[in-house]
């Protein structure tokens, strides 16, 4: 056990203890955080990692949960949250630099309306640009690595270092940030010019397209296995027969089987044992293992 969490208290602006991370992830699922802090400008995240660090305390950053599974017993340790205050954003000619809280969404809307392309592709991505550049999210053909140019973060040692794309190991759905306990301040990426009512359109379509095929008006974290290599995991289990597949209140949706919604009170646990039945069938089926792009954090079991 480590020392009492109030030492964090008047580090940052927004201090809870014991925050359902349920409230902060889009699956609406997810017990407990011990310490769940919202700081409002970089010296508050370096008092935060210097203090969590010194007392070994684990620390965990979290952008719209939007990629999230966390267990029932919730996290043990701080959860670092980057939201508003961490919004802003500077064009600079066809470079734009945005700072990680800004949802990606409205950061390609942004730069779609001063007339610069290339985050097009992002525009039905629910995350941050922190979490969409640490999981090199992705659609339609693009990802976030064929836009990046830099990456600022915030070392564990307390320094702000600039990441160039080519440091950072991106690939599939993942990058070396995953793991490096860097975190995220702002991004820079290089974009080019185009015709704005253009690519209002073809945003407008893709949109419609995810608005068919996807579960939208359901809590979910988006697909939640990675496709494998020349297929897609959608078509694997749904022609697995498992379309509509329910385990209390975790279902395979029946519109995107690459999806999994809740339905209302859907635990962790529920969501584990669907996404391991899917994963059976599929081998069993297809001989093809399937990978989990959700990130699982967190312990099965709250703290006693
Ligand atoms: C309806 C729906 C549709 C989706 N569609 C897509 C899609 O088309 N393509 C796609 O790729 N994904 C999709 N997703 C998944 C998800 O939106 C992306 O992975 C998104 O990039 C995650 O961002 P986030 O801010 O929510 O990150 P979180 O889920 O909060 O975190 C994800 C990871 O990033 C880390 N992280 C977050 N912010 C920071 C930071 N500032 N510094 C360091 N680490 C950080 C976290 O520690 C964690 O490891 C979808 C999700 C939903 C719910």
């Amino acid at each position: 056990m480590y020392p009492n969490p109030s030492i964090f208290a008047n580090v940052a602006s927004a201090v809870v203890y014991h925050e359902p991370m349920a409230k902060h992830t889009t699956w609406r699922i997810g017990g407990p955080a011990d310490i769940l802090a919202i700081p409002e400008d970089i010296s508050q995240i370096e008092e935060l990692l210097r203090l969590a660090i010194g007392h070994q305390i684990p620390y965990f950053v979290l952008g719209r949960g939007s990629n999230l599974l966390v267990r029932d017993g919730g996290i043990r340790g701080l959860v670092i949250k980057l939201g508003e205050a961490f919004s802003g954003y500077a064009i600079d000619g066809n470079e734009m630099t945005v700072k990680s809280g800004r949802t990606i969404v409205s950061t390609a809307h942004v730069a779609m309306k001063n007339g610069l392309s290339g985050l097009e592709f992002a525009t039905g991505i629910p995350g941050t640009v922190g979490g969409a550049v640490v999981m090199n999210a992705g659609a339609h053909g693009s990802e976030m690595k064929d836009v990046l140019k830099w990456v600022q973060v915030l070392t564990p040692g307390g320094e702000v270092k600039f990441r160039s794309v080519g440091e950072l190991d991106f690939h599939y759905r993942s990058s070396a940030l995953r793991d490096s306990g860097d975190v995220v301040l702002s991004a820079t990426f290089a974009l080019a010019s185009d015709n704005v009512e253009e690519m209002l359109a073809k945003v407008k379509r893709w949109s419609m397209r995810r608005q068919a095929t996807q579960p939208l008006s359901f809590p979910s974290c988006g697909s939640v296995f990675r496709n494998p290599a020349g297929d897609h995991a959608a078509r694997l289990i749904e022609v697995a027969g498992l379309k509509g597949k329910r385990i209390g209140d975790a279902m395979i949706s029946d519109l995107h089987a690459n999806f999994i919604v809740n339905l209302g009170h859907a635990s962790a646990e529920e969501v584990m044992a669907l996404m391991e039945y899917a994963k059976q069938q599929v081998l069993w089926q297809f001989g093809i293992e399937l990978i989990p792009e959700v990130r699982l954090v967190g312990e099965d079991e709250a703290r006693g």
